[in-house]
């Protein structure tokens, strides 16, 4: 409390002394009610006076780089990331169900205020990275609902499932609205007017990366994962999809990775990604997992839940700074059942190329802070120290 504040209580304090020896005095009862009580205590209402504007999308510097994590409006684990500098938008990725258009088509539309989404990556032919894109009756999917300039999407898949084709079908219909199609293994190549690297504003670059499975059968879907770096001076941002293992050991042959400022953690956070062998070259400062934390969807090993122990040991060793979209709130008594709840909700990360700052729709803690994380997880003995 400084001096004025100080005086001003004092002066408060006067005037309920003088009322109470002047009691029946109407001047005095006057004076009383017109003072702002909650106001002084409060240090002038700055600490309950509700913030003005939108609080579910957070407030963002129009001419900063944007990358934006989305939560995806059911307990599913899928990724979809929009990026955005001045007028130019990039999603990576629609999961997780079809009904998560309904989430995320009112949230790009947010931010893609010219309704022409640049450029978007179909990173492999998994549901939970491309069941948003076609989306339902009732909630359009985001290749319908926005004009459509360049698709980059996987160069192989094995898929057959109806997810898949319905994608396909989506994806053609916006081709002949006008949107371009091109491979990652095209833009790799620069293939016809396929490019490696997209100039998205100045000094702002998305390269497509080189991953060995864009030309080569794969024993698993999540190796042909489109992966694409993205530069703002000395910043980096790294995109990897769900790239498993193999995936990972091949990147690093094939690409001259940098440090990253912000790694998207590997496949939601699994034990079959996030080797320590890609974390020890790129040492992240910032890692962002899109999952439905500590949910029984794809195993019953609460070790290797998302985010996986595993993932925990080889991440921790460069950063605290991990968030997570989504948690996982189960009955001990029907865990397959579970329902979910914002954990940091959508994450955003943002910079003009210094510094970079991570703001989320539910609260800022990271992983390493958190409940679940103490009930569920244990600190590895090389972490990175607190700061
Ligand atoms: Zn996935």
């Amino acid at each position: 409390m400084n001096k004025k504040k100080l005086l001003y209580l004092l002066a408060v304090i006067l005037l309920v002394a003088l009322t109470f020896t002047f009691a029946g005095c109407e001047i005095f009862e006057s004076i009383l009610n017109d003072l702002d009580f909650e106001g002084i205590l409060d240090g002038d209402g700055e600490g309950n006076t509700p913030p003005e504007g939108p609080t579910y999308y957070p407030v963002i510097t129009e001419d900063a780089l944007s990358i934006h994590f989305l939560e995806l409006g059911n307990k599913y684990t899928g990724d979809c990331t929009l990026i955005k500098i001045g007028d130019v938008e990039v999603l990576i990725d629609a999961g997780s169900r079809k009904n998560s258009a309904g989430t995320i088509v009112p949230y790009v539309e947010n931010y893609c205020t010219d309704g022409k989404l640049d450029y978007v990556i179909a990173t492999h032919a998994h549901q939970d990275h491309i069941a948003g894109f076609v989306g339902t009756k009732d909630a359009p999917g985001v290749l319908e609902s926005f004009q459509i300039g360049t698709i980059i999407e996987f160069a192989r898949t094995d898929a057959t499932s109806s997810i898949y084709n319905e994608y396909v079908t989506e994806r053609d219909a916006a081709v002949s609205r006008g949107a371009v199609c091109y491979t990652a293994l095209e833009c790799y190549n620069n293939t016809g007017n396929a490019r490696r690297s997209y100039q998205l504003a100045e000094g702002v670059t998305m390269s497509v990366l080189y991953n060995y499975y864009y030309e080569h059968d794969a024993s698993n879907e999540n190796d042909y994962s489109v992966c694409v770096l993205i530069s703002q001076g000395t910043n980096h941002y790294l995109f990897t999809g769900d790239l498993e293992h193999d995936g990972e050991e091949k990147l690093i042959e094939n690409n001259p990775l940098p440090k990253v400022k912000l790694f998207k953690g590997g496949h939601h956070g699994s034990y079959t990604a996030n080797t320590a062998a890609l974390m020890a070259v790129i040492q992240p400062e910032i890692v962002c997992v899109c999952c439905c934390c500590g949910s029984p969807e794809y195993t019953a090993d609460p070790a290797n839940m998302f985010p996986s122990q595993e993932f925990v040991n080889n991440v921790m060793p460069y950063t605290r700074q991990i968030y997570v979209t989504t948690l996982g709130i189960i009955d001990p008594d029907d865990p397959e059942s579970w329902s979910y709840q914002s954990m940091n909700g959508n994450i955003l990360v943002q910079s003009h190329g210094a510094e970079v700052t991570v703001t989320c729709s539910n609260n800022d803690t990271p992983l390493p802070d958190t409940a679940w994380f103490k009930a569920n997880r244990i600190e590895p003995a090389n972490a990175k120290p607190k700061s």
